[in-house]
């Protein structure tokens, strides 16, 4: 980002602070050839790493598209849509932090199914049960026994 005053394009960000609900970002850069500090007021979703597909295209990362394909998965659960907005703002502020350049859908399924999985586990079995495309109903209630398991694991028994 080139510097207001002097239009230098060397320069730092000093800190970064997100929004709390993650739509946008703000910094205070400074500038190395006049030492002059400004702030700015960035939208996250000009920060935010590509998405590569599968198919090895890239596209934009789209927090809509995400909120709208857990929505479905979570239909008629008692989750709430803040539930799920916090879920999307955990993600979004970790790869801001880990500020890589892309980041593969399949990492990004992963991040919310897990989160999923914390709140709510018929929501997570819909929404792995698209995104994971499990090749037959074996491998569907596989991945439900784990989860049974998880559960009627004894606290302290692995420990
Ligand atoms: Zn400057």
């Amino acid at each position: 980002m080139k510097c207001p005053f002097c239009r230098s394009e060397e320069g730092k960000v000093l800190d970064s602070r997100p929004d709390p609900e993650g739509k946008s970002i703000r910094r205070r850069r400074e500038c190395s050839s006049c030492g002059r500090k400004w702030r700015t007021l960035e939208r996250v979703e000009d920060e935010m790493p590509l998405v590569i597909k599968k198919n090895a295209t890239y596209q934009p990362f789209d927090r809509e598209k995400l909120l709208g394909s857990m929505s479905v998965a979570c239909g008629k659960r008692p989750v709430t849509f803040a539930q799920l907005e916090k879920i999307i703002a955990d993600i979004e502020w970790d790869l801001l932090s880990s500020s890589v350049g892309a980041v593969e859908s399949t990492v990004l399924g992963e991040k919310i199914m897990s989160a999923l999985k914390q709140v709510d586990e018929i929501a997570y079995i819909r929404y792995a049960s698209v995104y994971r495309r499990f090749k037959d109903a074996e491998e569907l209630i596989s991945e439900m026994r784990g989860l049974i398991d998880e559960e009627t694991r004894e606290p302290g028994l692995s420990s």
